[in-house]
């Protein structure tokens, strides 16, 4: 089947002319009529745009274009703004915003030949780890646990990006990860995902959540689609001030450079007397891979991880809050009127957020209002310093780190909804590098006992990305993960 094939693989079929651009994209929006009502993987569908942009790319195929992602079909998470196509962030205050311009990634996209089959589902400004949190309905997880058909959580906030491509309804995906959304959904969902250095794809264009901490990264079924996407999606962008002025180097390359003599570090804090066993042992297992490949495995210490989720959940409500305050009903999406200026400001808003990023925005303006400023706020920029540092240090001693991606695998929709900080601690291994800026991978390493997918995590130097695949596309060679989601291996659904 067409939907089987990875990125590189259906690129390949495209310039042998095994299939057309049409007939590839045909193939996914019938997979996305078939199967996204069940998953609720795209908020919204643009089949036309994808006939279009598929016809236009047989076109260029057939006077010897060759482009990097001609023909391939994509999800496109809604986080980023598309000319002429509704993007609302998962938020009813963006329902009705269809942007007037094309982010800087996506539009990097376009220049490459890629076709958008539509924009897919998040947690609601991305803020999430389950999508349970979107305005538009939660996104189903396309695996379940063996023998138990209660629908999962995909991960969030990349939660339909990550579900559109293990149910293969997309060969890859556009995400964001401000604290883990695009490594913690790749894990649950049993794909990879690539959260690059920030600043190495430009933010311009993609809704706003903490901006020191945003990152664009591709998600896809292989390493190696995840670095052809990326090499696209890349590049230094003037309109972003804090966008790299970096050559992109490529990234495909890197994948079979193999870990020969590379100095792969454990951080001995990322380990917990309640971390399940499986998780423990498939972090073990990469380990033993990625020696048995001629990698030395090193151990380190990032003394400040365990402040990394607290003041992570002080940095990213409180620039949420920040950036969250243009939407007032006078510029931008929804707009509920009321008696005079303030109560239709306040209305709006009301209804505008959900529970979670009201919640978020109540923190972000907390910990920067005037007498709570110094406690919370600065208290918490001096030990994100400290994280960058514990990374410095241990990368002065080796090339990556390996760790696990999440402390759990895909959990129930409804779990952990009443309990915000049970929810945060998902995120308590991706965070650190968040704060750090640095690059991290997730590669599906196997199945746990209930044949639910586990990642691990590789984190590399800053704009090292290079190192992060090589080490990335070594797990995945030995963990030879061939694994189908419950929706495809046949169990019902
Ligand atoms: N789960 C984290 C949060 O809720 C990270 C989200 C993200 O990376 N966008 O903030």
């Amino acid at each position: 089947m067409l939907t089987d094939l990875s990125l590189v693989e259906a690129r390949d079929g495209l310039r042998r002319r095994d299939f057309s651009a049409v007939e590839l994209t045909e193939a996914h929006l019938d997979a996305v009529a078939a199967l996204n009502p069940r998953i609720n993987a795209f908020i919204t569908v643009s089949a036309d745009m994808a006939r279009t942009q598929a016809a236009a790319a047989d076109a260029a195929l057939a006077a010897g274009e060759d482009r990097p992602l001609l023909g391939l079909p994509l999800a496109i998470k809604d986080l980023f703004c598309t000319e002429g196509v509704r993007t609302t962030a998962g938020s009813r205050i963006l329902e009705p915003f269809v942007p007037p311009y094309e982010s800087t990634v996506t539009a990097n996209l376009l220049r490459d030949g890629a076709v958008f089959l539509g924009k897919a589902n998040l947690d609601e400004f991305a803020m999430g780890s389950s999508n349970m949190t979107s305005a538009f309905g939660p996104v189903r997880n396309p695996w379940t646990r063996r023998g138990d058909n209660r629908p999962l959580v995909p991960g969030g906030s990349s939660g339909g990006s990550c579900a559109a491509v293990a149910a293969r309804m997309a060969l890859g995906a556009t995400a964001t990860d401000t604290g883990g959304s695009i490594r913690q959904p790749a894990s649950f969902c049993g794909i990879a995902g690539v959260k690059p250095t920030y600043g190495r794809c430009s933010r311009w264009g993609i809704v706003a959540f903490a901006s020191s901490l945003d990152q664009a990264g591709p998600v896809a079924r292989t390493v190696e689609d995840c670095a052809v996407l990326l090499g696209s999606m890349a590049g230094f962008d003037p309109k972003d001030s804090t966008s790299a002025d970096r050559a992109v180097p490529d990234f495909a390359a890197a994948c079979r450079r193999g870990v020969r003599g590379l100095r792969i570090g454990v951080p001995r804090e990322y380990r917990s007397d309640s971390m399940p066993p499986e998780i423990e042992a498939m972090w073990q297992q990469g380990l033993a891979w990625l020696r048995d490949e001629g990698a030395e495995i090193v151990d380190v210490s990032l003394p400040h991880t365990k402040y990394g989720l607290a003041t992570y959940y002080i940095v990213a409500p409180a620039e949420a809050s920040s950036n969250l305050a243009r939407y007032d009903g006078v510029r931008f999406g929804r707009r509920v009127e009321g008696e005079d200026l303030t109560d239709m400001y306040e209305r709006t808003r009301a209804e505008g957020f959900g529970a979670e990023v009201r919640r978020r925005v109540m923190i972000g303006t907390y910990v920067l209002s005037a007498g709570y400023y110094d406690a919370y706020y600065l208290r918490a920029q001096k030990v994100r310093a400290l994280i960058l540092r514990d990374f410095t240090d241990a990368y002065a001693q080796v090339d990556a780190l390996l760790t696990p991606t999440a402390p759990s695998a895909a959990f129930a929709q409804g779990d952990k909804m009443d309990d915000p900080v049970a929810m945060y601690l998902n995120d308590v291994f991706t965070v650190p590098a968040s704060m750090a800026g640095v690059p991290g991978l997730s590669v599906p390493a196997g199945l746990d006992g209930q044949g639910l997918p586990l990642g691990l995590q590789v984190l590399g130097r800053p704009f090292d990305e290079e190192t992060v695949f090589a080490v990335g596309a070594v797990l995945e060679r030995a963990a030879g993960f061939r694994h189908l989601p419950a929706i495809w291996a046949g169990a019902p659904a």
